[in-house]
Formats: C-alpha cells, sequence, structure tokens
C-alpha cells in the first residue's frame, strides 16, 4: 500500500516533471540546482516516512542492489543497505576482502561478473578516483559512487545539504566554512560543488599543506587561520585527517594540529552564535575536533547527519530506479 508522504514526493516529482535525468550517480560536478532540489525535496519526504516508523517495501521490489566496497565504511554502507532494504530490494553486500579481488582480479572482471547476475543498482566505493565512472561503462546496473579516492562522496554532499536546509530554511546566501584536510577530502569537493551551485558563500579553511592551490578554481576563498575562516560562519564543517591518502608528513603532531585547527569552543566562537556544527564522519576526537562540540546539542547536527543519510540514499535509490535517465555515464 502506498504511503502518503512518499506519494506526496513522487506527485511533486510528476507535477514539476523529472530535473534529474542521468542513469547513474557519479558527482556533484555538473549538476544543476533543479536537479538538487528535487533530490533534496524527494528526500525530505523520506525524513517524514522513516520518522512515522512506515515502510515502503513495494518500491523497489524485484530489484536487486549490490554494495561493492573496496575501503571501509561504516556509514555509508549500512545506510545504502537500509535505504534499499526499507524500500524493498534485495540488498547484497559484496565483502571485497573475501571476494576474487583478492586473488587479483580486476575492476572489469569483477564488473563483468556483477553484470551476469543482473543488478539493477551497483553502489561502488574505491580508493582509486574515477573508478566509478568505468564501471558505469561497463555494467548495465545504475552506478552510484559511495566515494571515489580524492574526488567526489556524492550522497554525502547531499545529506549535509539536507541538514543544512532543515537546521537554517534555506541553503542559498549561507557562509559555509569548510575545515582541515581538504587535499584528500571527497567530502569537500562534493560539498563545494553542490553549495557553490545553490548559491552559498563557500570558505576552505586549513595549514597550506593541507590545500591545494588548484582548489581557489572551484570559487572558494581560501583562509589559513581559524578566527578568520570561521568568523560570521553559519555552517562550520570539520574534516578528518586522512593519514592514509598522504604519502608524506604533511602535519606536525596530532596535539599541534588541534591547537591550530581543531575545532574547540574558543575557536567556534568566531562563527555566528547559531553556527551548526558538521562532520562527515568518522571523527577523530581531540585531532579535528574537540568532544566539547562534537556532543554540543545546541551546535553540533552530526547524529542529524547520519539521520539524513538514509533518506538521501533512499531518494536517490528511487529515482534512479524509475529510469528516467540517459544511457550514456
Ligand atoms: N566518510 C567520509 C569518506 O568516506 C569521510 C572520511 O572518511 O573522513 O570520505
Amino acid at each position: 500500500m502506498p504511503h502518503p508522504v512518499v506519494d506526496a514526493g513522487r506527485l511533486l516529482l510528476q507535477r514539476s516533471g523529472v530535473f534529474y535525468r542521468q542513469k547513474h550517480l557519479l558527482a556533484i560536478e555538473g549538476l544543476e540546482p533543479p536537479a538538487i532540489s528535487q533530490l533534496l525535496d524527494l528526500a525530505e519526504s523520506y525524513v517524514l516516512l522513516n520518522r512515522s516508523g512506515k515502510t515502503q517495501r513495494d518500491l523497489l521490489r524485484g530489484r536487486t542492489l549490490i554494495n561493492l566496497f573496496f575501503e571501509d565504511s561504516t556509514r555509508t554502507r549500512t545506510s545504502f543497505e537500509l535505504a534499499g532494504k526499507r524500500l524493498g530490494a534485495d540488498v547484497i553486500n559484496m565483502a571485497v576482502s573475501s571476494s576474487s579481488v583478492n586473488k587479483g582480479e580486476t575492476l572489469i572482471d569483477t564488473a563483468a561478473t556483477l553484470n551476469a547476475m543482473h543488478c539493477d543498482l551497483l553502489v561502488v566505493r574505491h580508493d582509486q578516483s574515477g573508478a566509478p565512472n568505468l564501471l558505469a561503462q561497463i555494467v548495465d546496473a545504475a552506478v552510484i559512487n559511495a566515494g571515489d579516492g580524492t574526488r567526489e562522496h556524492p550522497t554525502q554532499a547531499l545529506l549535509d545539504a539536507l541538514t543544512i536546509k532543515r537546521r537554517k530554511g534555506r541553503i542559498a546566501g549561507l557562509t559555509v566554512a569548510i575545515c582541515g584536510d581538504i587535499a584528500h577530502s571527497r567530502v569537500a569537493r562534493s560539498n563545494i560543488h553542490l553549495l557553490t551551485t545553490m548559491g552559498c558563500q563557500v570558505r576552505v579553511v586549513g595549514p597550506p599543506t593541507l590545500i591545494p592551490a588548484e582548489i581557489a578554481d572551484l570559487g572558494v576563498t581560501v583562509f589559513h587561520q581559524m578566527a578568520e575562516g570561521l568568523a560570521g560562519a553559519d555552517v562550520v564543517m570539520m574534516l578528518r585527517l586522512q593519514r592514509e591518502r598522504m604519502s608524506r608528513g604533511l602535519v606536525p603532531s596530532a596535539r599541534e594540529y588541534f591547537r591550530f585547527y581543531g575545532l574547540d569552543k574558543a575557536k567556534l566562537a568566531r562563527a555566528k552564535p547559531d553556527a551548526i556544527v558538521m562532520h562527515p564522519g568518522p571523527m577523530n576526537r581531540g585531532v579535528e575536533i574537540d568532544s566539547a562540540v562534537a556532543d554540543d546539542a545546541l551546535h553540533s547536527v552530526i547524529k542529524e547527519q547520519v539521520e539524513m543519510g538514509v533518506a538521501v540514499r533512499m531518494a536517490v535509490l528511487d529515482i534512479l530506479s524509475q529510469g528516467h535517465g540517459r544511457n550514456e555515464p
């Protein structure tokens, strides 16, 4: 039995037309504001559905979703699994560590195998930037990028935008400071594309060693001091130091990093009094964020981000499975 809340979301799509017309979700870069807004509106209807405790298991009944994660994940993999199950899909989590990938199978051979299994939705995380795009050229399934190298993490940016919109009532016109390890962060890149496209002033804040020079080309303002970068910000987004992607020591000790770039109450006081604090997780407490800020119910929306993650992934699975997309990847 269809649920009225999701029906309303779908009705909205029918009335206004479908603006998200890609077969896959590989990146935020290149998406137009109407497509982003539509994904956020549909996700909002799933927030209401999830909170009502109702399910909508008929939408993806008979469809198969495969989670193919070549890198660790807690939130993203589980929330795709939950999203797929809540919509009635058969969900398979491929444990790469126990698959033939470990025996030297190439990504292309793995993709061909998955294709032969007639999977409908393929969620991929890989340490190589562009790997999901390669897969999208080979498989018949709709491919969703769940994070590729340092390039993009589109569903993270969508869930961040939904969290911001719900807390602030809008996205356009806000000042957002993205702080920390910008160089290695796909979360930063996807957020920069989404937030600049939707009319935010985006700042990036961090030590020169963690901010690539070309980032300014994406329309952001670069700061190296937290006090200046956070001044008057509506949203403070903290990032993890991604040591696993650093080939050389780019930061001093964790203690020194925290002193200059870790978000504590004193640094947060530079932002607007009603600023929200975000973090995509996993958090390194005492390195990029102080526990007193991470757990501060007045400012921190970190748990809400996780909740929005499920709704956003439901919306993405829903819209891609409707098949409005063009065939080219
Ligand atoms: N979970 C996010 C990602 O996969 C952020 C992080 O790992 O720090 O990119």
